[in-house]
């Protein structure tokens, strides 16, 4: 039997910031099913830090984890997390009212700059002419998930928590005062206090544990890679969005990648692209850029798994002790990830409270009860 103070299920961003958080306080262990981290969610994300994604408490914990980002600490070996990307926010003429809505909610978290037509065109060249309005943000960051997901990692290792990866959790037990899991591979480990971080699964594991599911609901998004026209300079792109929610594409190594910002109902699995969302992909590339899709180079996609609120859920379940939830990052769940890993320090770790613009009942499993 594998002891510690706290047992991780899942080895994504989610579950490796909160433990690389609690190793502080804790020896940590984290179970991981797949033989590497970031296997699912967190390995296949459009990796942008921007403030268009969410609502306001969402932007609230996206600006909390920036100094986090710009500074990331010395115990993450001093490699960056991410480079500076411009974000463009367009928009036709008929989606004017839209974009001013926009501007007003985001100004509060970032500098915006108003861009006329040629401004638009200027910060992205391969935009067609009907983009004639737009808000730039350029200080938006297009983030290292790897450097993120190993820096966590080094971090809860540097101070003496486990990583077991290949170890799914298959039966879970409060017995004792403490949880045991055992795992698929046969193997136990116990804690007194279990973190739930299990992503797309975090309900699956909630029915092991005897505990109440949220209602939690994984969404597959798709991503393709294709060419950029001969000629286009791809490290001045920036990251440009369509201001509702259709299409968003940026460069990514010396190709682009654009999504269709499909939000499809999916049960929790190792999400594939469907040849629908791929072809929609390219089709409105080429209806909002000069783009033609010759060719797609990759295609991937994953969940994004949300709660009936669409704001994560951090705390103790009412229903069971020591059972913690960390699960609904939806489609923010990197940008976020140092803000809500140092909530989970605070709630669990007993640390001050970090980011005063978001109360800890607005994050609470027990808000989805009522
Ligand atoms: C296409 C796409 C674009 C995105 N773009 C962005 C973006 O631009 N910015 C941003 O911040 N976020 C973005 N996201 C969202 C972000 O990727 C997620 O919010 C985040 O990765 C969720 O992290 P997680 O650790 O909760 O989940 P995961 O990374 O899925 O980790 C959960 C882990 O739990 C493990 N697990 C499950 N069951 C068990 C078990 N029984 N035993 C042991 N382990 C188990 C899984 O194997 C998995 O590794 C995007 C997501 C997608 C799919």
């Amino acid at each position: 039997m594998n002891t510690s103070d706290i047992l991780v299920i899942g080895g994504g961003i989610a579950g490796l910031s909160a433990a690389a958080a609690l190793s502080n306080h804790a020896r940590i262990a984290v179970l991981e099913a797949e033989d590497q981290v970031g296997y699912h969610s967190s390995g296949r994300s459009a990796t942008m830090l921007h403030y268009a994604l969410g609502d306001r408490l969402v932007r609230a914990l996206t600006l909390a984890s920036r100094p986090f980002f710009d500074d990331p600490p010395a115990s993450f070996g001093g490699v960056p997390l991410g480079r500076r990307m411009p974000v463009l926010i367009h928009a036709r003429d008929d989606e004017r009212e839209e974009l001013d809505a926009l501007q007003a909610e985001l100004a509060q978290f970032a500098q915006l700059e108003r861009l006329d037509s040629a401004g638009v065109h200027e910060l992205c060249p391969l935009l067609r002419e009907d983009a004639t309005h737009g808000i730039a943000d350029r200080n938006g960051i297009r983030l290292d998930p790897h450097a993120l997901l190993q820096g966590n990692l080094r971090q809860l290792r540097s101070r003496g928590g486990e990583l077991h990866a290949g170890q799914r959790a298959a039966a879970i037990e409060w017995a004792g005062g403490a949880w045991t899991v055992a795992t698929e591979a046969g193997e136990h480990f116990s804690a007194p206090i279990l973190i739930n971080a299990a992503g797309s699964w975090a309900d699956k594991i909630a029915r092991l544990a005897d505990v109440e599911p949220l209602g939690l609901q994984p969404k597959r998004r798709t991503i393709i890679t294709f060419d950029a026209p001969v000629g286009t300079n791809l490290d001045s792109l920036p990251f440009a969005k369509t201001v509702g929610d259709e299409l968003y594409f940026a460069p990514e190594s010396g190709r682009l990648f654009a999504s269709p910002m499909d939000e499809i109902a999916s049960d929790p699995c190792d999400a594939q692209p469907d040849e629908l969302e791929v072809a929609l992909a390219a089709y409105r590339m080429e209806e909002r850029t000069i783009v033609k899709v010759e060719r797609i180079h990759s295609r991937w996609a994953g969940l994004r798994t949300f709660t009936p609120d669409l704001h994560p859920a951090v705390g103790f379940a009412g229903d069971a002790v020591g059972f913690f939830w960390l699960a609904g990052q939806g489609g923010f769940g990197l940008q976020t990830s140092p803000a809500v890993a140092a909530i989970v320090e605070s709630l669990i770790g007993g640390r001050p409270w970090p980011v005063p613009d978001v109360t800890a009942d607005a994050l609470s499993p027990l808000r989805l009860r009522a």
